[in-house]
């Protein structure tokens, strides 16, 4: 067994353990293969360990692997999106984790509209409002969901977050605990459904889990160090 089989199998056993501790299913939640760095070569290691579902940061990167990968494979975009690379990337990804801003939601909307595409899509939230991250002010979204509602082409999935960088997982939770608590809002305020929630990595995606976790972005753990 490759070592990228031997972590998936890891991983999928630890995902196993989380939603029993927090009563959830294991169904219910989908592990992203973030890929990113990492030659087609080593996603064919996972793709034939059986995990079709990977994750790339850069525009460029993903449009490179796509054609040296089978065709099944589902590909999801998690870094920050420029405008003027929305209509190259959007005919070749599944979901979008990283829409933070009104205006790139708009162009995703117009050009899903000529494309005739329905993008699935994740709000990022800059829970910390750490001036180096993306995303929605904390403050921000309330007043924000409705137009962003009202973007018809978009399938807004719910809603992610990158917590500060803390080696201690558990210094994660409380962030998590907060996107979900924002879900929940929004979900009565605005009287729409977010069921997803993209949040956990490396080293945090098991208390992820236990908050609601729907994906975790996985990739170290996976394919080793960057
Ligand atoms: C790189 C990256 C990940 C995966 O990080 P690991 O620590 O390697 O698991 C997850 N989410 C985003 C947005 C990333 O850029």
């Amino acid at each position: 067994m490759s070592s990228v089989a031997d972590h998936l199998d890891t991983i999928h056993a630890k995902i196993a353990a989380a939603c029993e501790r927090s009563g959830r299913i294991a169904a219910e939640v989908e592990l992203l293969a973030v890929s990113k760095t990492f030659p087609a070569a080593v996603i064919q290691e996972a793709v034939d360990a059986g995990q079709t579902l990977f994750g790339e940061n850069r525009v460029q990167e993903v449009l490179g692997k796509i054609p040296q990968l089978p065709a099944h494979l589902r590909w999801h975009l998690i870094g920050p999106l420029q405008s003027n690379k929305v209509r190259k990337i959007l005919p070749h990804v599944e979901a979008i984790h990283s829409v933070g801003t009104i205006e790139i939601a708009a162009d995703i909307q117009r050009i899903a509209t000529e494309l005739d595409l329905r993008p699935l899509v994740y709000l990022e939230i800059n829970l910390a409002e750490e001036s180096t991250k993306h995303g929605f002010g904390l403050k921000d979204l309330p007043t924000q969901i409705g137009k962003l509602l009202s973007m018809d082409r978009l399938k807004i999935q719910g809603l992610m977050c990158i917590p500060p960088f803390d080696p201690d997982p558990e210094a994660s939770r409380r962030y998590f605990t907060q996107l979900r608590e924002l879900r929940d809002h929004l979900q009565t305020t605005a009287g729409c459904l977010l069921p997803g929630l993209s949040m956990g990595m490396s080293h945090d995606y098991a208390v992820a889990i236990e908050e609601g976790a729907t994906i975790v972005r996985v990739g170290s753990a996976i394919f080793g160090g960057r």
